[in-house]
């Protein structure tokens, strides 16, 4: 039941979780677009919801509400039973304990080719695709080994292989690197951009390695149950990303292939655009340390500027001039050294324009109370 949209729709996804008498939103209406093929990563606080969205997507978990559509299946509208098939055929998964994939006693090869006996696929369409998969994860001369003879990545590659075997479309990876060193990550994130671009295979990765979501296509942050902001790869100008600044693009890098690849670049913030993203109703998220450093609270005021939107803090009739005091003192106490330089210039931007509007403070006064 393939369809031509993207792999992955989530539209205003909820999760409740019922805890005694207590209801838990785990995602509170979440707003997810992955194309097929992409290889990307979500980010975002611990308890933001990560782990819930990626066993909604697996198909171990029920959403409570919205949307939820993978390869065009409809996650709240299947069966029981029609759920399982789907969560057997469509999805792979890779857990941060790569034993959650392993059976201990089996050798590597056993382990890839049990999935495929369940699945009933006869032993030489087994050994093709075993064989295919771990020389693609880089195991096969270690195939006869007990996993109890491989390193950690290795065990972790293995998993990765057992992810594949029942061939899915979907890979979901929650925080793969999670309890290996820099090297063995690197290894593990390689693994996956290989299958990625070998297979055409959709990676979620869910992680906490801030240079493993630099070797990605697209960075995604959840706060709060909620897609926050995302960054997405610059491509150069005349690639496929019109809208990256000619000259600012990062170039692509030939692979040992001779194909065009993804490289990857020392300083991810020159890498990256960054974006807010915005709900079907035009709600966003805006960064918690903007909020903090201008002083709002509960109320904004919203201007459309040549420039843009200007979000400022809630002027009223008789407290502008103290507000504003108050909002550069915030700016003032919060840009201090340590923070990241990108923030701190945008900080600085801000108390620039706060100052302004002190010196315009009788004029604000007029205006008309929007609080
Ligand atoms: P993350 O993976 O981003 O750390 P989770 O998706 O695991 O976050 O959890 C999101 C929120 O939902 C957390 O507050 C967590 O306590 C809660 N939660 C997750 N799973 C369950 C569950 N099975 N029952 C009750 N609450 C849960
Ligand atoms: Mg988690």
């Amino acid at each position: 039941m393939a369809s031509n949209g993207p792999m992955i729709l989530c539209d205003g996804l909820v999760k409740i979780y019922k805890v005694q008498d207590l209801e838990m939103v785990a995602l509170g209406g979440l707003d997810l677009v992955v194309e097929r093929g992409e290889f990307m990563a979500i980010i975002g606080p611990s308890g933001s919801g990560k782990s819930t969205l990626m066993n909604i997507l697996g198909g171990l978990d029920r959403p409570s509400a919205g949307k939820a559509v993978v390869d065009g299946q409809d996650l709240l509208k299947l069966s029981t039973v029609a759920l399982t098939k789907y969560r057997r055929e469509k999805v792979g998964f890779v857990w941060q304990q790569p034993s959650r994939n392993l059976i201990p006693y089996l050798t590597v090869n056993e382990n890839v080719q049990l999935p495929m006996i369940v699945a009933g696929l006869g032993p030489k369409e087994r050994e093709d695709w075993a064989q295919q998969l771990l020389e693609a994860v880089g195991l096969w001369s270690r195939r006869h080994h007990a996993l109890a003879q491989l390193s950690g990545g290795e065990q972790q590659r293995t998993a990765i292989a057992v992810g594949l075997a029942n061939k899915p479309v979907l890979l979901l990876a929650d925080e793969p690197t999670g309890e290996v060193d820099t090297v063995t990550a690197q290894a593990i994130i390689d693994t996956l951009r290989t299958l990625s671009e070998e297979f055409g295979l959709t990676v979620v990765m869910v992680t906490h390695d801030v240079r493993a979501s630099n070797q990605v296509d697209r960075v995604v942050t959840i706060r709060d149950g909620r897609t926050s902001s995302e960054r997405v790869r610059r491509l150069q100008a005349g690639g496929e990303d019109a809208d990256a600044p000619s000259g600012e693009g990062e170039p692509l890098q030939d692979d040992a292939n001779g194909q065009a690849g993804r490289s990857i670049s020392a300083d991810p913030a020159a890498a990256f655009h960054e974006y807010v993203v915005l709900d079907s109703a035009g709600r966003l998220q805006v960064p918690r340390e903007f909020l903090e450093a201008l002083g709002i609270s509960d109320r904004a005021q919203i201007d459309l500027t040549d420039e843009g939107i200007l979000i400022r803090p809630a002027m009223g009739l008789s407290d502008t001039t103290a507000q504003a005091a108050r909002a550069a003192e915030a700016a003032e106490s919060w840009a201090r050294p340590g923070r990241s330089r990108d923030l701190r210039l945008q900080v600085a931007g801000a108390r620039r324009n706060l100052r302004r509007l002190l010196g315009r403070g009788d004029q604000a006064d007029q205006t008309k109370d929007i609080t």
